[in-house]
């Protein structure tokens, strides 16, 4: 087999980066934009030592689970890589994924359950963070996503899986950005103001937030005039805050964040309990399937414990150890973000709760030197998961049982194994649909001490 040769395929499973699995003469070979069940012509486009690339040229036989998407930016965006997957199928997926993650990585043989679809699987979206380009000649912004694997934006003028009126609000930048001086950013260059533009959309209600990255240090009469402007036009934006970015960097927020009008944050509500939801605070960007999870997570608490005490790791504002304070004796939030902490000590007012704790600490550091035990704890890592000091940790300060949330089942299985080789049992899995449409899933495992 060597580049460019065109052969039939028949695509076996999916990858958790979204490509076709086909076998040749042995050798594995991942096709892009393939469904499992799809019988291809794919031509080879790289060849490494232990597997292949090809892409389609035509398909022989489609996948009964083949769609065509719903998106008419579908091929230029890149963010839904899924979307030509029937939706039942796209969850049958996302189990397969994570039992394919928790075999080959943490050689775990574990069944796993159907995923747990998303209550809405349009307009679920709540964060929206559109990196802005600038438009070669006139400077005019392009706001929207990257293409697939590349660094360049295109104006996305629709998004089905956010909210409809973020495109409304969108459209109006990009038609009133040259009115008030705001150029689209050139990464090459360094130069123009306008970097991302972030919407934080209330699921509560319709109230948003309007965050401006700008790659300036100063606010202009300008920009608060834009921020009259486009609060006139949308009554449902309570307020607009800039982030100051000057740096040379891929991270999207600079440190310091101010508000230009109206109020920093929209109220969101979990579990029944509202929190307050800034520019940059993490919140869940389908909080209907996080209302889901939180609620699989507080009834097993509430069947298998009797007022435990808990670690909520990784806590963000706080949004689980709230959701199950009610059925705690008390809870220890850690989280290494000042600004969630606060935000979460917000949500401990506003919602009267009194059992619980928010510390401001690394969760290594904390959990090195706490002198406490927890009957659970529960933990929610970003993508990288934890380390192994962090999972020594636990395990010095856990009673009981461990529930780990996680949003990559490579670092969650990787986790597992370490878990296992220390005496843990693995109790149940269960993923959750969070981020419909793409390759990515939630999955919450529990794990006996
Ligand atoms: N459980 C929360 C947030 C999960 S996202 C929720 O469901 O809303 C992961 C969180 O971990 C983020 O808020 C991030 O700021 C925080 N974090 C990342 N590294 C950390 C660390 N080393 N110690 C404590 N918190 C950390």
């Amino acid at each position: 087999m060597k580049v460019n040769d065109e052969i039939e395929l028949y695509i076996e499973k999916f990858t958790s980066s979204a490509q076709g699995i086909a076998h040749h003469n042995g050798q594995v070979i991942f096709v892009k934009d393939a469904c499992p069940k799809d019988k291809v012509l794919a031509k080879i486009t790289n060849i490494r030592k232990n597997f292949a690339n090809a892409e389609i040229i035509d398909i022989i036989e489609s996948s009964p689970h083949r769609v065509v998407p719903f998106c008419p930016m579908y091929k230029h965006c890149g963010a839904c890589s899924m979307q030509f997957v029937d939706y039942d199928y796209q969850l049958e997926l996302k189990s397969q994924i994570v039992k394919d993650a928790l075999y080959s990585i943490g050689q775990i043989d574990f069944d796993v359950p159907q995923t747990e679809p998303s209550p809405q699987i349009k307009n679920y979206r709540h964060k929206i963070q559109y990196p802005v380009s600038q438009k070669k000649v006139s400077k005019r912004p392009i706001i929207g996503y990257y293409m697939p694997n590349s660094h360049s934006a295109v104006d996305i003028k629709h998004c089905p899986i956010q909210p409809e009126i973020c495109d409304k609000i969108i459209d109006f930048i990009r038609e009133n950005a040259e009115r008030y001086d705001m150029e689209g950013y050139d990464e090459k260059s360094h130069s123009g103001l306008l970097r991302h533009v972030i919407l934080r959309v209330s699921n509560k209600n319709s109230s948003l937030l309007l965050g401006l990255v700008i790659n300036s240090k100063v606010i202009t009469e300008n920009l608060r005039r834009f921020a009259d402007d486009v609060m006139q036009n949308f009554p449902d934006i309570k307020g607009v805050c800039v982030n100051f970015n000057t740096q040379k960097t891929n991270l999207i927020l600079g440190v310091e964040t101010i508000c230009i009008k109206g109020q920093d944050y929209v109220e969101d509500e979990l579990c029944s309990n509202i929190f307050k939801i800034g520019l940059d605070t993490f919140f869940q960007v389908n909080p209907q399937t996080a209302q889901n999870l939180f609620g699989y997570v507080k009834e097993y608490i509430k069947r298998n414990f009797t007022s435990p005490t808990v670690l909520d790791a990784y806590a963000g504002i706080a949004s689980i150890g709230m959701c199950v304070s009610d059925l705690a004796k008390n809870v220890t939030s850690v989280e290494l973000i000042k600004a969630s902490c606060n935000k979460a000590k917000d949500g401990l007012e506003l919602n009267n709760i009194k059992n619980l704790t928010v510390i401001n600490e690394d969760t290594a550091e904390f959990i090195k030197n706490t002198p406490e035990k927890f009957d659970i704890i529960i933990t929610d890592p970003p993508k990288k998961g934890s380390t192994a000091e962090v999972l020594d940790g636990f395990l010095k300060c856990c009673k009981k049982e461990i529930i780990y949330v996680s949003c990559n089942p490579a670092t969650l299985a990787r986790d597992l194994r370490y878990l296992i080789n220390k005496g843990c049992k693995l109790k149940s899995i269960k993923p959750f649909d969070m981020f419909c449409h793409t390759n990515h899933v939630e999955t919450v495992a529990i794990i006996e001490v």
